[in-house]
């Protein structure tokens, strides 16, 4: 039951909450601050070798390149993004999707694998934040190696030494994040000329740089627990023998010391939890893992380092607090066969399959046919009917390259267009007009509607042929002229 406090001045009294609400909350709804103790254990150990690896790969990632390509660039003015050296042009549409839904689904068979092992171990937030930011931290307020609230508060000299330091980091964050779209040559160049020359580059600096330094003097676990999309999902995205970070209720509990002062034979009834609360001070997100699995759990395995090294002072087995599940916990035997990590994997497959066989049967260019804007036909004298097409060319090809464009072989007996030529750099897309001439008969014989095929060629002599529709006088009422026919 909710006691009321004590009111202050002519205030109405305020409600205590009935239970917590969030680890990061006081109970008059302020802000606690978090100031986790380190635990050096060997998961410690490890995430840390990650975490220095995962660092290095993204200030390196923009500056490496395959077959004079680029790993990642994320070109979003020129919409071409290149990943692992292939470029998607904006005509890539259905790779991308594909390539974007099989990313999603990979995550979801992680995560209904090993858990929140993203959250703990690769999350930008947790890796720089515990492995950067946090030791930075610890050492100016003169609690390195060991965490914790400091003994004493740290001079405000101490404090600008730190957000100096901190401003430097998310520069040098910004400027590499900026790097991923514009590539790191360009941003060399930007670097060192004046920020007139590129106003665009530059606000994309200062406000990525002003928002790093929000979130990691600030905001910092509030992300996770109140911000971030994919903690909230994970009651839907895990099942009971996803992999977990869990205390052994059945082995901890009743939790509590042996009373000194008692005898053997009149001692309470104590499981290995000694309420030492480690688990919980050296939690990033400030919750207690011995009340069950949590949102604000983010797999950080900080807790699982602290308790065993409690047990292990205390001659007790390690793994009071161990990566599990919910099966496991509740004595059930665990699975890796069940069904979301059966058909995760299928979808997945049938994913690449088609990834692959697109990729691999992509011509050097692309060649779509568009119904040209305006009026739909033209009647010439002599009573021949012009129709005005688009056709949308795309230089796929690192090089330049010169398409032709013609009728198709198949074309209706008496149809003529000039054929075109058309220069294209790498990447580049233009749509070059074409007007098609047919005899009115070829209307009346086909019952208003003549099939069409254009052919476009590349300087390989490999060509696509395109196919739409010319519109007549009899045809004129169905399609608008902006409808695009083209198959
Ligand atoms: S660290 Fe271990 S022993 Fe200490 S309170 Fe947590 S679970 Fe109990
Ligand atoms: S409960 Fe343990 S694993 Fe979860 S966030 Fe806290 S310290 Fe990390």
């Amino acid at each position: 039951m909710a006691q009321p406090q004590e009111p202050q001045g002519n205030a109405p009294p305020l409600l205590a909450p009935e239970e917590h609400v969030l680890s990061t909350l006081e109970h008059d709804g302020s802000r606690r601050w978090l100031k986790p103790k380190l635990s050096k254990g060997g998961f410690w150990h490890k995430r840390r070798v990650v975490a220095y690896l995962l660092i290095a790969l993204y200030a390196l990632l923009p500056h490496l390149s395959i077959g004079g390509k680029p790993v990642m660039l994320l070109d979003v003015a020129q919409r071409r993004f290149t990943i692992g050296g292939y470029t998607f042009l904006p005509t890539d549409t259905l790779l991308l999707a594909i390539f974007m839904v099989g990313m999603l689904l990979t995550v979801f068979l992680a995560t209904a694998l090993v858990g929140r092992v993203w959250c703990g171990w690769a999350c930008p937030h947790t890796v720089y934040m515990e492995y950067l930011f946090r030791p930075i931290e610890r050492f100016f307020d003169g609690t390195v190696g060991k965490g914790g609230v400091p003994r004493k508060k740290p001079s405000g000299a101490r404090k600008a030494a730190k957000y100096a330091i901190y401003f430097l980091i998310s520069l040098h964050l910004s400027n590499t994040f900026l790097a991923y779209f514009v590539g790191a040559e360009t941003l060399h160049g930007w670097i060192f000329s004046s920020p007139a020359e590129h106003p665009g580059g530059f606000a994309i600096v200062a406000v990525v740089a002003a928002g790093m330094m929000f979130h990691f003097s600030y905001f910092r676990e509030q992300l996770c627990i109140i911000a971030c999309p994919y903690g909230r999902l994970q009651s839907a995205l895990l099942d009971d023998h996803s992999r977990i970070v869990a205390y052994d209720v059945t082995r901890g509990e009743p939790r509590g010391r042996k009373r000194k002062s008692l005898p053997v034979v009149e001692q309470p009834p104590v499981g290995d939890c000694v309420d030492c609360k480690l688990c919980v001070h050296t939690c990033p997100t400030g919750i207690d893992i011995r009340e069950g699995l949590q949102m604000e759990c983010v797999n950080c395995t900080q807790c699982m380092d602290a308790c065993d090294a409690v047990m292990r002072k205390l001659g007790r087995a390690p793994g009071l607090i161990r990566y599990s599940s919910q099966a496991a916990d509740a004595g059930k035997p665990s699975t890796l066969l069940r069904p979301r990590t059966l058909i995760y994997p299928a979808i997945l497959l049938v994913l690449a399959g088609a990834f692959a066989f697109l990729l691999g049967t992509k011509a050097d260019f692309d060649a779509v046919l568009l119904r040209g804007k305006g009026q739909p036909f033209t009647v010439l004298e002599g009573g021949d009917i012009r129709n005005v097409f688009g056709v949308k060319l795309t230089n796929r090809a690192d090089e330049a390259q010169t398409l032709r464009v013609e009728l198709g072989p198949d074309a209706p007996r008496g149809t003529q267009m000039q054929p075109l030529h058309v220069e294209l750099e790498p990447g580049q897309m233009e749509t070059a007009t074409v007007l098609v001439v047919a005899p009115a008969a070829e209307f009346l014989r086909n019952r208003g509607q003549v099939e069409v095929t254009l052919r476009v060629t590349d300087e390989a002599g490999d060509h696509r042929d395109i196919e739409g529709e010319m519109l007549g006088p009899d045809t004129a009422r169905r399609p608008t002229p902006e409808k695009d026919t083209a198959r």
